[in-house]
């Protein structure tokens, strides 16, 4: 029996195989979740049926995170199909390319609006529609970086909604611990996806980071699926409101 036998999990933001919410929902299959996953448009959703057929998941639904009617959609059909939910991975961020080249004090407004409602107001927006559902408790853990807390060349107003993201952890924590309910996030070093294909010079990168490291190598999607699980399930249940660095260690170096 694994450890996540019989539990009902959604998982948002798989892209591709290359996406962190992969490396997740393999290893919650692995330990017998059943799983929910989603996709944002038609093109993705060719990409993300296959992949749910990969791992044997017939629950696949409509959502983009900016339109609150298929959000309100997507818990409806949960709630019909499971009856319940025990957890959620939010894994899901964007931000005008522009916006990440340009200098920082050039972002435009609807270019910070549009990175902060998609990569910080939408799991607020998840966690209050997942939370009627959570009727035993249950665990949300969201994907955060470093530019969260540091100024980091090229991730400008991503770093921003991940400070966003960040505190709307801590705050959801507060709120939601009452019905048992652990919110985390994880702060994971670079890792090539899709997503960080759109940050410059993220090649670079990658490549000093596994230099300074202290384990001396990158981040693999797997390391941040090992300690999701533990955040959202058993072993981490008196965890919540908490960033955990799943970063080879870097963030504690200092010049
Ligand atoms: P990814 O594979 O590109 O995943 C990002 C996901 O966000 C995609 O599935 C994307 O869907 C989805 N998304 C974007 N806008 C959306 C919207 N409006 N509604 C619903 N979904 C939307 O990249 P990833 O690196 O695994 O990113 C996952 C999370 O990890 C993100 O929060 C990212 O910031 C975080 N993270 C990544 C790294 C890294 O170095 N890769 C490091 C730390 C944290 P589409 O493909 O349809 O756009």
């Amino acid at each position: 029996m694994g450890m996540f036998a019989g539990k009902k999990i959604l998982v948002l933001g798989i892209a591709n195989k290359k996406s962190i919410a992969w490396a997740v929902a393999e290893s919650l299959k692995r330990e017998g979740a059943e799983l929910c996953f989603t996709y944002m448009n038609d093109a993705i959703e060719k990409r993300v049926r296959p992949l749910a057929e990969e791992l044997g998941v017939s629950l696949v639904l409509p959502c983009d995170v900016q339109d609150d009617k298929q959000l309100d959609e997507m818990f409806g059909e949960i709630e019909s199909r499971w009856g319940s939910l025990d957890g959620v991975v939010h894994s899901v961020a964007f931000a005008e390319k522009d916006d990440l080249s340009k200098r920082f004090c050039e972002t435009s407004r609807t270019g910070f609006q549009l990175a902060l409602d998609v990569s910080a107001y939408s799991l607020i927006a998840v966690a209050g529609r997942a939370r009627s559902l959570m009727k035993d408790g249950g665990a949300i853990v969201t994907m955060t970086y470093l530019g969260a807390v540091r100024a980091v060349q090229n991730y400008n107003v991503m770093g921003v909604a991940k400070a966003a993201l960040e505190s709307s952890v801590r705050y959801l924590a507060s709120d939601l611990g009452k019905e048992n309910i652990r919110v985390n996030a994880i702060s994971a070093g670079p890792i090539k996806t899709l997503a960080a294909s759109g940050i410059p010079k993220f090649r670079e990168l990658l490549t000093t980071f596994a230099e300074r490291a202290p384990l001396g190598r990158n981040t693999e999607p797997e390391d941040v699926a090992k300690a999701t699980l533990f955040l959202l399930g058993p072993l981490g249940s008196g965890v919540t409101g908490e960033v955990t660095y799943v970063d080879c260690g870097f963030n504690i170096l200092g010049l």
